[in-house]
């Protein structure tokens, strides 16, 4: 019985984890930014924390050490540094995975029509939105662009 208890509680922990949301420099520059958050308030996903901000080299060489091998590092570290972007916390059942279907995938060419990144970006090195890919990453991009 205890351990059923325990399951629904990291159950109910994880689907209510709350996740970090990016509308990067593109979007800003663009002014895209009121039409994609007006997507994400439409959802049903609840902005919690929301601020625009320049991110400085070594934030974004953090944020995307996932890449560091990758022959574009250099672009995406000198595209996210180029202009303001807006840092956000969303909650919501599931704000994970659902910012991740609302945004659409990497390459806005093979984004399903619809998503924030089918209807507002052309290329991948510039795809107007960030979102936390995992419950785990979302928690500690969240201590990192939040502390
Ligand atoms: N990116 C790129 N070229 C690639 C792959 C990724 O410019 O071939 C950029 C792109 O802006 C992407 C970011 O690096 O959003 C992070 O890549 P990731 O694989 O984490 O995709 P995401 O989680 O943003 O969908
Ligand atoms: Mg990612």
């Amino acid at each position: 019985l205890i351990s059923i208890i325990d399951i629904n509680l990291i159950a109910s922990l994880i689907l209510c984890a709350n996740t970090f949301c990016m509308l990067k420099p593109d979007a800003v520059r663009d002014r895209k930014m009121g039409r994609i958050i007006d997507r994400i308030e439409a959802s049903g996903l609840v902005i919690e924390r929301m601020e625009m901000c320049e991110l400085t080299r070594s934030l974004a060489e953090e944020h995307y050490a996932h890449l560091a091998a990758a022959p574009f590092f250099g672009r995406i570290v000198d595209f996210m540094t180029g202009g303001p972007v807006v840092k956000m916390v969303l909650s919501g059942p599931n704000a994970v995975a659902k910012l991740r279907a609302l945004m659409g995938a990497t390459d806005p060419l093979k984004a399903a029509p619809g998503t924030i990144r089918a209807d507002f970006a052309l290329e991948t090195s510039s795809n107007v939105i960030h979102g936390s890919d995992s419950v785990e990453n979302a928690e500690i991009e969240i201590k990192r662009f939040f502390g």
